[in-house]
């Protein structure tokens, strides 16, 4: 187990950067002002590997809405709730993600109107903590007859979370998996056993042995896998491109291609793997990107319309 990390300053930068630093964009839909505008919110700045949200919502009709981030395309599912359509999608700086000034544009039909809407993004840095952990030397420097094994497991793991199926089954905010505090952080440079280096790609939990873990959304279950290095882990897409994974499990509850409700327990937490002691680590991917599970915890609804969308 990971002692907390003290110095959270970045966090809450990033916690209140999402929560306050929204902008809202009013774009004219009509230039007749005959209708409602429709809007897009976007955040001003976002921090180096952190999720955030951006939605088009319209009292119009909208169709086939594209947002272009970061070299994808990504076409989210379209919600009609009290007369307003929405396309709320969730994207995702990665942890490498060089600071800087970004374009992101906004495709949609609008009341059968072509549109076209484009915005900029600051991706800030970020400080990553360091950390020194002790662990067996068979998970340290695992024997070489293991090699092939461990290559097909990570592929198999890192194809599970690249998956980007259309319909969103997410809502904000997301649904804590386990009671317990947060220890190790997002990002953190780790070193194993004084000599092998990894970055943290996801968040850790406190979860003594046996803890249910809870679905933090909706989902399929795409991966269930008896791994070397991470242990039992479980794979769930959450739809239109968030995945989430859990690791170092005790017991597994589900199976490939089973549906899991929000806050259903799919597992216990243990310390299989390449652990220090029994905790959770959840890793959430959005549309490929393995970014900080941490605010998705915090995020709030950007508009009164979304807060009433669930997938039909
Ligand atoms: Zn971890």
């Amino acid at each position: 187990m990971q002692a907390p990390i003290i110095n959270r300053q970045s966090i809450i930068t990033l916690l209140v950067l999402l929560l306050f630093d929204f902008a809202i964009f009013n774009l004219i839909a009509s230039q007749t002002a005959a209708k409602t505008p429709s809007t897009l919110v976007v955040p001003q700045a976002v921090t180096v590997g952190s999720p955030f949200l951006v939605e088009l919502s319209s009292p119009g009709r909208l169709e086939a809405v594209e947002i272009e981030w970061s070299e994808r395309v990504i076409q989210p599912s379209i919600a009609n709730a009290d007369n307003t359509y929405t396309a709320l999608v969730m994207l995702g700086t990665g942890m490498n993600a060089e600071p800087g000034v970004r374009s992101i544009q906004v495709r949609a039909r609008v009341d059968g109107r072509n549109r076209t809407y484009q915005k900029f993004i600051e991706i800030l840095p970020r400080e990553f903590s360091q950390e020194a952990l002790s662990v067996a030397p068979g998970m340290n420097k695992p024997p070489k007859k293991l090699h092939g094994r461990i290559k097909r497991e990570l592929a198999a793991m890192r194809g599970a979370l690249r998956t980007d199926s259309r319909q969103r089954m997410w809502e904000v905010p997301f649904h804590r998996p386990v009671p317990g505090i947060m220890l190790s952080r997002f990002g953190l440079r780790r070193t194993f056993n004084n000599e092998t280096k990894r970055r943290h790609t996801g968040l850790d939990f406190r979860a003594p042995e046996g803890t249910p873990i809870e679905a933090i959304a909706a989902g399929k279950v795409v991966l269930v896998g008896e791994y070397y290095l991470p242990g039992n882990t479980v794979v769930i897409d959450h739809g239109n491109g968030v995945v989430s994974m859990a690791i170092h499990m005790s017991n597994v509850m589900v199976k490939e291609g089973e549906w899991v409700e929000r806050g259903q327990a799919y597992g216990l937490s243990g310390a299989t793997g390449r652990v220090t002691g029994a905790h959770l680590h959840l890793s959430v991917a959005v549309h490929g990107v393995t970014v900080d599970p941490e605010p998705l915890f915090e995020m709030g609804h950007i508009t009164g319309a979304a807060a009433a969308l669930q997938p039909k």
